[in-house]
């Protein structure tokens, strides 16, 4: 099984996919996407993105390298890699993807039955404000886009399989692990 973590930015996706990182760690990989946005904090290439610039990533698209790809953000471009899923499935393990709303209805869409797409519901829209300022890795300007976008993304929650609320975090841990016990 794969499972596709979909949420508004902010909403808890990367915490979730650690979660299982750590809890199966000979199970899951988690899929690297490449990205034309630049490096976060402490990020580094090839562990959290491929970081591209926009010709390369405009290159691996006219090769139809990608599965999916979306300008996420004005400008910005990210896209999951048909050889990606290759290398961890030769791995002999089963793949996460972290992406966008859009990006995960398309990716389920594609896999179908191969996949459960699971949507990461925030508490409200004032939460993932204080979350995203407490990251502190994100530029106010980029906060207003992310949220801006926020709204939109949650009345897709309809189209996924599975959605955890993330408000108290450990009870959402307790909800994705019985999704995974149900379905992996
Ligand atoms: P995303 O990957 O969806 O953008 P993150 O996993 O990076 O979101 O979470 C955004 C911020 O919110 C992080 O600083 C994270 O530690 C924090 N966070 C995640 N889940 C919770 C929660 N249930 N309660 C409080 N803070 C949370
Ligand atoms: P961030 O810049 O915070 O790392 O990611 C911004 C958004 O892009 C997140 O919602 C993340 O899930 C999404 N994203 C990351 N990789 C991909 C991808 O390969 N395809 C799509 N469609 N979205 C992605």
């Amino acid at each position: 099984m794969i499972y596709i973590f979909c949420a508004p930015s902010g909403s808890g996706k990367s915490t979730m996919v650690r979660h299982l990182l750590t809890k199966y760690p000979n199970l899951f990989e988690l899929s690297i996407s490449c990205t034309t946005r630049a490096p976060r904090g402490e990020e580094v290439h090839g562990r959290e993105y491929y970081f591209l610039t926009i010709d390369e990533f405009r290159d691996r698209i006219k090769k139809d390298d990608f599965v999916e790809y979306e300008q996420v953000y004005e400008g910005l471009y990210y896209g999951t890699l048909k050889e990606e899923i290759e290398r961890i499935e030769k791995a002999g393990k089963q793949v996460l993807f972290d992406v966008d709303v859009k990006g995960g209805i398309n990716l389920k869409n594609i896999l179908g039955d191969r996949a459960t797409s699971i949507f990461i519901c925030p508490p409200s829209v004032e939460e993932l404000r204080r979350r995203l300022e407490g990251r502190g890795d994100t530029s106010p300007e980029m906060i207003e886009k992310r949220l801006a976008k926020a709204e939109t993304e949650m009345a897709d929650m309809k189209y996924f399989d599975r959605v955890v609320m993330n408000d108290d975090l450990h009870h959402a841990y307790e909800q994705l692990d019985a999704i995974i016990e149900q379905t992996k």
